[in-house]
């Protein structure tokens, strides 16, 4: 018999862990990063794309270099963690359903993803990788109250690649979740990334990352 996976859990700031059901990312969130992935950088709706559950990695994890690629590519995001099942959310009601919140590194095979947008392909190969997804510990919402706003940066060897602001994003927490939840129902154990600010660009075998946002606990991974 073939053995059934385990699931992906995160730690939880106390002790607990999170375990992952599903994982969304949201594209071109913050106006300096559309701008640099030459995308217009007014408000469009939203857009969503998916990872893999076990494309999710803990702080600490030293993560292989992936295959097929020669553009491997850090975005910093902070990742809500969902706690409560709803769909059609209303904006006020958002943050009711988060359980938590972590730094989070949607890692981007970034020519495989060029590739497929070019060609009108789905992106899964340039972003629903193995190890795509570090996620840092969660703190509870209980504790964090609703993030609307606080730095948010990334170093690669201690020189700071990513730094920007959660005031900056385009589509807020509140407004992310009640559009997504209107595409999917959001149940306990769902992630979400919410986008990337700009300065996004590649890494190299024996980096060393370090994410950060205010309040909550760092992400740190090697690549190997
Ligand atoms: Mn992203």
């Amino acid at each position: 018999m073939i053995a059934i996976p385990a699931p992906t859990t995160v730690p939880v700031t106390g002790g607990n862990s999170f375990p992952v059901r599903r994982v969304y990312c949201v594209g071109r969130n913050y106006r300096a990063h559309a701008i640099e992935m030459g995308a217009d950088p007014d408000r469009e709706a939203p857009f969503f794309f998916t990872k893999p559950a076990d494309a999710v990695v803990p702080s600490g994890t030293t993560i292989a270099y992936p295959p097929r690629t020669g553009d491997y590519q850090h975005e910093i995001e902070l990742v809500v963690a969902i706690g409560r099942r709803g769909r059609d959310i209303p904006v006020e009601r958002a943050h009711e359903f988060v359980f938590g919140y972590a730094v989070g590194l949607d890692m981007t095979r970034r020519d495989l993803q060029i590739e497929a947008r070019k060609a009108g392909r789905p992106w899964d190969m340039g972003k629903a990788f193995d190890e795509s997804a570090p996620c840092g510990e969660i703190s509870p919402a209980a504790t964090t109250g609703p993030l609307t706003g606080g730095a948010i940066s990334v170093t690669v060897n201690g020189e700071t690649r990513q730094s920007s602001d959660l005031s900056l994003l385009i589509w807020n927490v509140a407004e992310v979740i009640a559009d997504l939840s209107t595409y999917v129902e959001l149940a306990p154990g769902d992630l979400i990334y919410t986008g990337t600010p700009e300065g996004v660009g590649p890494v190299q075998p024996g980096d060393r990352l370090v994410g950060r946002i205010d309040g909550l606990a760092d992400l740190e991974v090697t690549i190997r």
